[in-house]
């Protein structure tokens, strides 16, 4: 798998996970879900070759993996969200580090105060924001009708990009048109609203992180996650075999989870091509963190990707993508 970073540029603002937009009132998610990047590459393929082959296409896509696009923040160190595992202080005086604390930090020494669990919201950077706008419905007469007020929220990116990462082969992404230049529309009210464009695809390695003596491992999540137990019942963390699965390891390497730190979600959506809602499975969010410790046979040295797209269930719409590093710390 070679991995690659996606910037996106917004020609409109967008309507993103607002279903059909019948209602008086819809939001707005403030990133677009992978479910949605594929899908809108998805029909821009079909849309130019409406004749092609429905196995052709079901090879190609599946040989391409698909993050959520999320707006940076490249001025404050490209992350506006906090992962779950740090604390953040509840009323931050002016040199609260504002990357959080540490989860086992218990009091900050600046402001006194306990640092609270993060909600994980993927919030905005400045200049970016959701924006409403209300429209009402007109009579003939151009008078506006009574109770037909509209009001609908967009992803307004101002000068910000999106960033997406995105896993396949450089043919894959280049005869799936997953280039330079390429304008692709996302989510709802698309006559008005939702026009892309790929700005630039550029190749990203992913450095192993190597384990030579028992370590705790950080996982944390960069889309949303769907883990069941034996039974299919949801469960806020992947099994050691879904673990070992993702990171590559062998049985003969301890592979546990110490601590976990996730918050749920649905996993859902809706299917446009076919006009049904997907089915819906509890999930756990983006950002959610889990505490891995990794044990290498005696005298052996493991290594793991710093990036997989694979941990758990419905990875073919973007779930399970994460990142590994080394805890540090007196944990380590
Ligand atoms: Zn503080």
């Amino acid at each position: 798998m070679d991995l690659f970073e996606v910037t996106l540029r917004a020609d409109q603002v967008m309507h993103v996970g607002a279903g059909k937009g019948s209602g008086f009132s819809s939001t707005s998610m403030s990133y677009v879900p992978a479910s949605m990047f594929r899908g809108a590459i998805a029909a821009r393929w079909w849309r130019l070759q409406p004749d092609a082959d429905q196995q052709d296409f079901e090879d190609l896509i599946a040989s391409v993996s698909f993050a959520d696009a999320v707006v940076r923040d490249e001025a404050n160190s490209g992350q506006p969200t906090l992962p779950l595992d740090r604390g953040k202080c509840k009323y931050p005086v002016t040199d609260c580090p504002p990357e959080g604390h540490r989860f086992d930090v218990a009091t900050c020494e600046t402001c006194g105060g306990r640092p609270q669990r993060p909600k994980g919201q993927r919030e905005l950077p400045s200049g970016a924001g959701l924006l409403p706008s209300t429209r009402v419905a007109l009579d003939r007469s151009e008078r506006a009708k009574d109770d037909q007020l509209y009001r609908r929220e967009a992803l307004a990116l101002g000068e910000h990009r999106l960033t997406a990462r995105v896993a396949g082969t450089s043919e894959g992404l280049t005869r799936l048109g997953l280039v330079e230049r390429t304008a692709l529309r996302f989510g709802g009210s698309r006559s008005v609203a939702g026009r892309v464009h790929i700005e630039s695809v550029s190749p990203t390695p992913i450095p192993p992180v190597t384990v030579t003596r028992k370590a705790v491992l950080r996982v944390e999540l960069e889309t949303l996650g769907v883990y069941v137990d034996d039974f299919g019942f949801p469960t806020p963390y992947p099994s050691p075999g879904m673990l070992r699965h993702s990171l590559g390891l062998d049985d003969a390497t301890g592979c546990d989870i110490v601590r976990g730190f996730t918050r749920w979600a649905v996993a859902a959506g809706w299917h446009s091509k076919a006009n049904s809602p997907k089915s819906q499975d509890f999930a756990v969010i983006p950002h959610s963190v889990f505490h891995v410790q990794v044990t290498p046979p005696p005298g052996a040295a493991v290594s793991v990707p710093s990036v997989v797209n694979n941990l758990g269930l419905r990875c073919h719409e973007g779930c399970g993508w994460a990142a590994a590093s080394a805890l540090g710390g007196d944990d380590a």
